[in-house]
């Protein structure tokens, strides 16, 4: 074996073995995106303290047996083992979700190395916490977005191939190679357009509506995954976010309106009618996160899901 070999402990990135570590990797980080998930909209709390996990119910501190990721869950059919306390599907959910994300950053990302896998995969899962305390709490947490928003300027500095075909990064590299500057200049003109995009869009919608349409949150997310996509990037992440978003919030308007309906029928002294019914589930089917949203289409361009980017009507081709 040659000096080189003992120099790569791993298999190559490509080979399917690494793929398969790597899957489950992230089978032990969606664990951890599930203390995330739970500490960081908490004031003052901290992820690594305390280190162990402990029961809600019973604050007993729970054996590695426990700790593992889905595995406990099934085997203790959803409950602790101490006081028998349901353990919310949720958990489960995120580390197979964690898994899925870093096994698709793998197949996105493998061929180009090691700086692309690891960005994809810490990205792909600080979207995932994002998303699931947005669906929560109706916010985003700071970590992630003003995070987010410190890390992309560093990570384009230091990684100019990022913004390799970017339109301000190649305008200002005519020769055609990218470097730390000009990678620097797409990633916070792609802050600026994520970020100002949203801001506008809240504005006139609070103009419109006379309420908040858009949160503060939602736009420092843009701002930052803007910092990863760069201008062009970050056109077609808003797209997938605006179409996947609007869907979403017609068919919740419609799962209302068919809830407001059912209860019409069921007490039909105070049925009033269709239109009675299609205003309520209108209220009841406003408050909807778009945090999720943004996430996914920073997520899909982020990995240049071309089967999907080639769906999107404003296509630059
Ligand atoms: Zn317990």
């Amino acid at each position: 074996m040659s000096c080189l070999g003992l120099l790569q402990p791993f298999p190559p990135l490509e080979s399917v073995g690494f793929g398969v570590f790597w899957t489950v990797m992230g089978l032990f980080v969606g664990s951890f995106l599930n203390v995330c998930i739970h500490r960081f909209p908490v004031e003052g709390a901290s992820v690594w303290s305390p280190s162990r996990s402990h029961c809600p119910a019973c604050d007993r501190q729970l054996g590695w047996r426990e700790n593992l990721p889905v595995l406990s869950w099934v085997l203790q059919r959803g409950r602790c083992k101490g006081c028998a306390a349901p353990i919310h599907w949720r958990y489960p959910l995120v580390e197979l979700i964690g898994a899925a994300g870093f096994f698709i950053a793998w197949r996105a990302a493998a061929a180009d190395g090691w700086s692309f896998l690891l960005l994809d995969s810490v990205v792909l899962a600080a979207l995932i916490v994002a998303t699931f305390v947005d669906f929560e709490r109706y916010e985003i947490p700071d970590q992630v977005s003003i995070g987010g928003m410190w890390a992309a300027p560093v990570v384009s500095f230091l990684l100019p191939a990022l913004h390799g075909s970017g339109l301000v990064a190649g305008a200002l590299a005519p020769d055609g190679t990218v470097d730390g500057v000009a990678s620097l200049a797409e990633c916070l003109a792609g802050m600026a357009a994520g970020g100002g995009v949203l801001y506008g869009l809240g504005w006139i919608g609070k103009r419109a509506s006379g309420a908040d349409a858009m949160g503060f949150g939602d736009v420092k997310l843009m701002a930052a995954g803007g910092g990863l996509l760069g201008v062009e990037g970050t056109f077609f992440a808003l797209q997938v976010a605006v179409f996947t978003g609007s869907l979403i919030g017609i068919l919740n308007i419609l799962r209302w309106y068919l809830v407001v309906r059912a209860r019409q029928r069921r007490r039909p002294l105070s049925s009033r009618g269709s239109s009675q019914a299609l205003r309520t589930a209108r209220v009841l089917g406003r408050y909807l996160p778009f945090g999720p949203y943004l996430a996914l289409g920073i997520g899909i361009v982020l990995l240049d899901w071309k089967d999907v980017l080639d769906l999107l009507p404003f296509g630059l081709g």
